[in-house]
């Protein structure tokens, strides 16, 4: 018979501790926890099967699972010594979601479930104290009835402040036994009203009922939106954990907190956290009391009185210390923790692998690697390189006026600019319409998630540095400052007050995620550099990695940006972006609307110094390494005119008539461009325009070479080849221009031709197209777009609703879609090789920056990606990454 359900704690831990497929997360831990000794509450877990299998039987628990609860509830009840429903010193337990991954759209936890009108009684007497029962039992009232009832909480909050009102004090700590007990009944009586039936007394039914609303959770709307934005299989399913209660609101000598081993936002070795003296689970993260540090030095740093853990309770302190000691030796990462002191014991109720900013993860990979404690291999593997996106941005200019209206934490570093917005939906429209915004709340629930993902930054009034919009942001790399308390949102009429000045909706503001300042206007920015831990871990990939890595660049700044991030090469120098320059596009109109060979000449001679320089400029900075350079892709229709002052600009010099040249644009125009007269079919019609860029080309190098510099390697790449043939006659009329220049000059550099395989039947015929080639470049681009028959520009209408439903695992014009594309590409090289040994190959699509595509280029073996500036430090982690792997098999 199938085990669902797994004991631990008290010295058992049953079957795969650790095994977080089948316990989830937050169980497999507390298995493994138990497991190593540590001190923790005694449970069980229904395993994440037995979600699916609910699924499956229609929302009921199958049979059989009764009877392994019970067993499971009597684990717990030996251990503890107490018995579920005992009317005397009742066992209470917590209920818990738990899924494969953190999934912060899941249900929220239960506590103190089996409180009941009778048991209350019991509690209070078995622990002398009536306030400490009342108040966990209309906690109990309270959550149970959001979580598992469904009802609205507001009418409870309410409830509790009209308590407090009428009793005249402001803190819940303020509220005694009675007034507990008071509130209770009211709970109840809203409970009644509310769901036309009373609050179940029974703690079998409370019991069942909340791990059916667990699984309930899963399927809810949070949580699909939050697996979609992170790629979670919707078969996964999520565990229940139920766990015997320990509580951290019994007095002084009791609390309870969230901890990291190392500090996550910076990844300095120092014990991290918050606490709340007399306080239950969720009270430090839900900002109704400010809660404490942890350490005497954070205290002290933060010039804060309330006494830090370490302080209040030096003992237990200590104890904890030496758990996060152990728990970093056995996990061998960062851990976050959550953990409750019950009058002086140590109680740990979680643990996981710690979030954090991608300038921490270099730091504690780097760290660890450097202690011992793992190798720089795994260092390198550690770092999620997407991450490094975080670092690879401008920071705010040290030097730059700022105009700050509020400080508040530096709750997830770095910089962000845009305009305010005040709610979730607002910030996902704006965000879809192209602006930049800011996300400005009190403090964010899983609610605010997809406006969280959509915004540049976070701002919230409230909340510490371990509150949901502090965590959710670090682990979305969004810079957030949580805790400006001097500002004021207006909700209602969409603005913020701070100091007496105002913003409104769509003004602009900056954040500094590190500093925790917040900005009026937009504050300029400074290039990142790879120096410190970044720049260790980039020489460790490197000796990692095989795969080259170059560039898609064609301006002079982006090719510096690019070799300062290690770029080896450039991948992908388009031409086109050069003829559309104000200074040029004239002569190109010209050159296009020509209407004989002999105008086009005309127009070409006077391209052709600007494009030379262009290139000289290019072969210099580059100095020695391989730039490839695509021949004239796009169909000539998009440089054409559109106003009528462009018309007759072209007109006067050219010196035609405006009705003529409108007749020629009107001949040019295609149904479908994309398809149309462009790459070498412009060169095979036009052969004066290749012949052009090829002299600037070959020109530009041969006077590099002549400087003494080292020579260049141009790679001259022809687009959109289908046919061996057309390769063939672009090849010959490249190694024409070629021989002439050389002649002329009497200098000769080396040069190789090759050509974009970028069409399915390219890549079918890629034996053949190899015999006139030197080199391929998958453009995956277009590559994407032919084979799966889909227009990029207009894949928005439905792409969106294929990932949802699964029918493409990603958007494919995002990461290669290795059945189809990728099989096009394994084809060609294969095919390729095999005519030509030494073919070189490379990728310049897009998807030569992303770390999933780059995994699949290392596997069908190519030589290089190529990327975009910034994202070839990712490029060179990913590759690393790619070989580390492969070799482990
Ligand atoms: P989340 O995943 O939202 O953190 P948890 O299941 O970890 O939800 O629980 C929420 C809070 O309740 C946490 O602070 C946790 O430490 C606390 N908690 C959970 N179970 C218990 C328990 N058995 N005893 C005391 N506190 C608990
Ligand atoms: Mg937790
Ligand atoms: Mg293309």
């Amino acid at each position: 018979m199938t085990q669902y359900v797994y004991r631990f704690g008290g010295g058992v831990s049953e079957g795969q501790a650790g095994d977080r497929n089948l316990l989830g997360g937050k169980g497999a831990n507390l298995a493994e926890m138990s497991a190593i000794g540590l001190p923790v509450p005694p449970g069980f877990t229904i395993c994440t099967e037995m979600c699916a299998l609910y699924y499956r039987e229609g929302e009921r628990f199958p049979d059989g699972l009764t009877d392994e609860v019970a067993t499971g509830i009597a684990h717990i009840e030996k251990v503890t010594g107490k018995k579920f429903g005992d009317p005397a010193d009742p066992l209470l337990v917590s209920v818990r979601s738990g899924a494969r991954v953190s999934m912060p759209g899941m249900m929220d936890t239960v506590l103190n479930l089996g409180l009941n009108d009778e048991t209350v009684q019991g509690l209070a007497a078995a622990s002398e104290d009536p306030r400490f029962a009342w108040d966990s039992y209309r906690r109990f009232i309270q959550m149970y009835s959001d979580v598992v009832l469904g009802l609205d909480h507001d009418a409870f909050e309410e409830a509790l402040e009209i308590a407090k009102e009428d009793k005249g004090v402001h803190l819940d700590t303020d509220l005694e036994a009675e007034d507990w007990e008071r509130l209770t009944a009211r709970y109840k009586a809203l409970v009644q009203e509310g769901l036309g039936r009373p609050f179940p007394e029974d703690p079998h039914d409370q019991l069942w009922g909340a791990i059916g609303a667990v699984f309930g959770s899963w399927n809810g709307d949070r949580a699909k939106t939050y697996r979609r934005l992170h790629h979670i299989p919707h078969d996964w399913g999520t565990a229940v954990n139920v766990q015997a209660m320990v509580f951290g609101n019994r007095g002084d000598s009791s609390a309870t907190g969230v901890a990291f081993t190392r500090d996550p936002s910076t990844g300095e070795r120092a014990y991290y956290g918050e606490y709340l003296i007399n306080a239950q689970g969720e009270d430090v993260v839900a900002g109704i009391r400010t809660p404490q540090y942890l350490t005497r030095a954070a205290r002290e740093k933060a010039g804060a009185r309330s006494p830090s853990m370490e302080e209040a309770l030096p003992e237990v302190y200590g104890q904890l210390a030496g758990v996060f000691e152990t728990l970093e030796r056995h996990y061998r990462d960062m851990q976050d923790i959550e953990f409750t002191v019950e009058r002086g014991t140590l109680w740990m109720l979680q643990t996981r692998t710690g979030k954090r900013t991608a300038k921490a993860a270099l730091k504690i990979a780097v760290d660890m690697a450097q202690e011992g404690l793992i190798s720089e291999e795994e260092a390198v593997l550690r770092i999620d390189p997407l991450q490094l996106d975080q670092l690879l941005h401008p920071t705010l200019d040290p030097k730059a006026e700022r105009d700050v209206i509020a400080k508040g934490l530096p709750a997830s570093p770095g910089a962000a600019c845009g305009k305010a917005v005040f709610d979730a939906d607002s910030a996902v429209q704006r965000a879809g319409a192209g602006e930049d915004v800011i996300l400005v709340r009190v403090e964010t629930s899983p609610e605010d998630i997809h406006g969280m993902h959509a915004a540049r930054g976070i701002l919230t009034a409230r909340g510490g540095m371990t509150s949901h919009a502090a965590v959710v942001a670090r682990g979305m790399g969004r810079p957030c400052v949580s805790g400006a308390g001097a500002i004021s949102i207006d909700y209602r009429n969409r603005r913020m007050r701070v100091g007496g000045r105002e913003v409104a909706e769509g003004e602009v503001i900056t954040l500094d995620g590190t500093t925790g300042e917040v900005m009026f206007g937009e504050v300029p920015t400074v290039q990142p550099e790879l120096v410190g831990d970044f720049g260790t871990l980039m020489v460790w990939a490197d000796s990692g990695r095989r795969l080259r890595v170059r560039t898609n660049a064609e301006t002079p700044k982006d090719c510096r940006t690019a070799l300062e991030f290690g770029a080896e090469g450039i991948g992908l120098c388009r031409t086109e972006h050069m003829f559309f320059d104000p200074d040029r596009i004239t002569n190109v109109r010209q050159m296009i609307l020509a209407q004989n060979e002999t105008d086009r000449r005309a127009a070409l001679d006077k391209l052709l110094p600007a494009q030379r320089g262009d290139f000289e400029e290019i072969f210099r900075i580059m100095e020695g390494l391989p730039v490839t350079i695509r021949l004239l892709d796009p169909p000539l229709h998009e440089f054409l005119p559109h106003a009528e002052e462009e018309f007759a600009e072209v007109a006067r010099v050219s010196g035609t008539d405006v009705e003529m040249l409108r007749r020629r644009a009107a001949e040019l125009a295609e149904a479908n461009p994309m398809l149309g007269h462009r790459g070498c079919r412009l060169g095979i019609t036009y052969p004066e325009i290749y012949e052009m860029q090829a002299r600037a080309i070959f020109e530009a190098a041969v006077a590099v070479a002549r400087d003494g510099a080292t020579p260049p390697l141009p790679e001259v790449m022809v687009p959109l080849v289908a046919t061996r043939a057309e390769l063939a006659i672009i090849r010959a009329l490249i190694e024409r221009v070629a021989a002439t220049v050389f002649e002329e000059q009497g200098l000769e550099v080396d040069y190789l031709v090759g050509t974009m395989i970028e069409l399915p039947r390219a890549a079918l015929a890629a034996a053949d197209i190899a015999q006139e080639a030197r080199f391929f470049s998958f453009g995956t681009n277009d590559l994407t777009q032919t084979a799966l028959g889909v227009s990029r520009d207009d894949a928005g209408r439905f792409l969106g609703t294929y990932v949802e439903q699964g029918i493409f695992a990603r958007d494919p014009f995002v990461s290669i879609d290795v059945e189809g594309v990728g099989e096009l590409i394994a084809i060609a090289v294969e095919r390729g090789r095999r005519s030509r040994p030494d073919l070189k190959l490379g990728i310049c699509g897009e998807h030569g920056g992303d770390p999933a595509s780059i995994g699949f280029c290392e596997q069908v073996g190519l030589d290089y990606v190529s990327a975009s500036p910034y994202r070839v430090p990712i490029a060179r982690l990913a590759a690393a990454q790619a070989a580390l792997r492969k070799a482990k098999g």
